[in-house]
């Protein structure tokens, strides 16, 4: 647990420093000085609901509090909010089904399943299974693998990713949408009412292998945690079905697996019960802790009280596994103190000029690393309603880079913030690489999605990838440092083009917050 601090953790010899080196420092100085701060081991790598939290959220409030800006929360600078960890296992060895013959689903080799539930038991009794396809309800592409079946109550099974990865015809073919998302599956599942949801593994559509979906579920499993329903009003179960686990439910319904699966890939597919049941026991240890989103506000002159979000995650992955030099610490210097260097010296930039005309928001989101969870209980419990926030600026993983010709927006073509990013890199000198190949669901994994997913305009800002000085590729490529521990600021960093790359954002957060659009 955390949480003796808020309200007195501001002290007042970091906030002096940091005032003198506000007034003095160039803008390079101070993104350096954050980044560096940020991911030095003092911070232990940024977890959550640990020791470092604490040290996290004082640093960020600090320094929006000595840049002169107002709490963003009711006068406080944090939002609190609760994650429920649980770690599950079966009551017995598996799960037996009967149909026209038996088969039992052994765990976790054909099935790894948990809730996020707050209970110690999950019993459902003789539980149905269907088969929905996808499991998508997308009226924009006329397909609706609910219609004309109730699954309330019941199992439903569903597989990975979306019709476009089987037909380029279909959907935006390779181009994974939301809908192709395993959570996605999750939120479907219990709009329509099922007790639960299987997602069919497949190394391919998933992009990844069976092990990693024990690994990533066989204990900790996190979710954000309502005291009020105690999460009672969410799935009662979730999980992941190998295709062996799926191949023995038809079996034993004595149904034909693969004429199932072709046709499931065609629009007009009718989804189907299976003809089994079987009893769901599971055992459940789960834990509720506290986390905060950091957030400050510079109230604009007017705008019918409309907003632009600024955001980067505060989180990274903490003390862990040590690596082949026996470094135990997850910095996380580019991934993300680089994004909150960024959004901290826009804000020290808007600060220095007359007031804005929309509200800006400084979002610092906990959780990011572990599902996107501050930035959906931010887009939940926001502090200028979603309707009225007019886009999100999310800086992600923005350091170190050098100059470049252009700048990557993932996500374009949506909505007309794009003009503004061409607008803001052409007065720099620079254009705009559209980069639309999404098939590996980038433009889902960082905090700009939540908003995405509310009706708020946001795209992804990556690195550009021409430099000017062409005899310096790009220094720090992500495959070397991403969720290691040799993610570390190091001083001789080229951070000229994470300099012009923050500069085009507040140059795109500045027309925004003055035009009518
Ligand atoms: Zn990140």
């Amino acid at each position: 647990m955390v949480l003796a601090f808020v309200g007195m953790m501001l002290t007042t010899a970091s906030a002096q420093i940091a005032r003198e080196q506000l007034q003095t420092g160039s803008d390079e100085q101070l993104l350096r000085e954050w980044t560096r701060v940020l991911s030095d081991d003092e911070f232990g790598g940024r977890k959550p609901m640990t020791p470092y939290e604490n040290k996290t959220l004082s640093y960020l409030a600090g320094q929006l509090e000595v840049m002169g800006l107002e709490p963003a929360f009711n006068g406080s600078w944090f939002q609190p909010f609760e994650m429920i960890s649980v770690t599950a296992r079966p009551a017995g060895s598996g799960f037996s089904v009967s149909g026209k013959k038996k088969a039992v689903l052994r765990y976790p080799d054909d099935v790894i399943i948990w809730t996020s539930r707050a209970t110690e038991k999950i019993d459902l009794k003789k539980a149905e299974y269907v088969f929905c396809g996808f499991g998508i309800n997308a009226p924009e592409y006329g397909w609706n693998d609910y219609d004309g079946i109730d699954v309330k109550g019941k199992i439903v099974l569903v597989m990975v990713n979306d019709p476009g990865f089987y037909d380029s015809g279909l959907f935006r073919g390779r181009n994974m949408t939301y809908y192709g998302r395993w959570t996605y599956k999750f939120e479907e599942a219990q709009r329509q009412g099922a007790a639960g949801c299987l997602v069919l593994h497949h190394t391919a559509a998933a992009s990844y292998g069976w092990h990693v979906c024990v690994n990533g579920h066989l204990s900790d499993n996190l979710g954000i945690y309502n005291p009020e329903t105690r999460n009672a009003d969410e799935l009662v179960v979730r999980g992941w079905l190998h295709e062996n686990g799926f191949k023995k439910l038809f079996l034993a319904a004595g149904m034909d697996v693969d004429k199932a699966l072709a046709a499931a890939k065609r629009p007009g597919f009718k989804s189907f019960a299976l003809n089994v049941k079987g009893d769901v026991k599971m055992n459940v240890a789960y834990d509720i802790q506290k986390t905060h989103n950091v957030g400050g506000i510079l109230r604009g002159s007017g705008r019918d009280g409309e907003a632009i979000v600024f955001c980067a995650h505060w989180d990274h992955l903490g003390i862990g596994k040590p690596d082949e030099h026996g470094d135990t610490i997850y910095n996380g210097a580019a991934d993300n103190a680089s994004g909150m260097a960024g959004a901290l010296l826009v804000a020290k930039k808007f600060k220095d000029l007359p007031q804005p005309g929309r509200d800006l928001v400084f979002l610092f989101p906990s959780s990011e690393e572990s599902g996107l969870f501050g930035s959906a209980y931010y887009c939940d419990h926001p502090v200028v309603p979603m309707a009225k926030t007019v886009a999100c600026l999310n800086f992600e993983s923005i350091g170190p880079a050098e100059l470049t010709r252009d700048v990557v927006i993932l996500g374009g073509g949506a909505s007309d913030i794009d003009n503004y990013y061409v607008a803001a890199a052409a007065a720099q000198g620079r254009h705009v690489n559209f980069d639309n190949d999404n098939s590996d669901g980038w433009f889902y994994r960082s905090d700009h999605y939540n908003f995405v997913k509310k009706g708020v305009r946001a795209v992804v800002l990556e690195n550009g990838r021409l430099p000017i000085d062409v005899s310096k590729p790009n220094q720090y490529p992500m495959p070397v440092w991403y969720h290691k521990p040799c993610d570390e600021y190091h001083d001789d960093w080229d951070l000229s083009g994470t300099l012009s790359n923050v500069n085009l954002i507040f140059s795109v957060g500045l027309s925004l917050s003055n035009n009518v659009n």
